[in-house]
């Protein structure tokens, strides 16, 4: 197989990008080889040799243990346990939250063969502290919820007290527009004024 084969069977496993897609991405590269090929390149390379999962939170960073573990300026009585990193980023784009984080590396499911042993749950378990808030940022999925609970009941007893977000009327969002659910959930997470 040549090089520009092996270069598109590969952009194609990207989450987005087909076959077709990937032929474009490759061509696009290789017509601006060196504004992008070669920094791509170059920063793939530095990426896979630099970037690892931190010991303690799963979060990916070049110093371990990570920047969010080390911040002394954070509050440790918080943490907030999220799927993946994806949600960690979002969340640390509100500003909102200046805890620490807890990232799984996805959720449990049976019909995709994953156990609580596959996630990154053991290290939470240990580094649990009674007094602490854990919350629970889990997608509103089923294998979300599933993951919740299987936690909940994992940390029963240790003094932890759980969260979850909360879920209903998005902001800026019309009630004529929502799902059931969506509105049945609101309606039972109403709140005083
Ligand atoms: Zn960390």
């Amino acid at each position: 197989m040549s090089e520009l084969d092996t270069l598109i069977q590969l952009l194609a496993k990207l989450p987005g990008l087909g076959p077709r897609s990937a032929r474009r991405a490759a061509l696009h590269l290789l017509k601006r080889r060196q504004s992008l090929l070669e920094p791509l390149a170059a920063a793939l390379a530095k990426a896979a040799e630099a970037v690892r999962p931190c010991p303690i939170c799963g979060n990916l960073d070049t110093v371990l243990p990570c920047a969010i573990c080390r911040d002394p300026e954070r509050d440790d009585r918080a943490i907030c346990v999220v799927e993946d990193l994806a949600d960690l980023w979002a969340l640390e784009r509100t500003g909102a939250f200046r805890g620490r984080y807890h990232v799984l590396g996805g959720t449990l499911s049976a019909l995709d063969g994953v156990g609580p042993e596959d996630l990154n749950i053991e290290r939470l378990v240990e580094r649990l502290r009674p007094g602490q808030e854990l919350i629970l940022a889990l997608n509103a999925t089923v294998e979300g919820q599933t993951t919740a609970h299987y936690l909940a009941e994992r940390v029963a007893g240790r003094g932890v007290k759980l969260s979850r977000l909360a879920q209903g009327v998005p902001i800026g969002g019309e009630l004529d527009y929502l799902d059931d659910g969506t509105l049945t959930a609101a309606l039972k997470a109403r709140q005083a004024l």
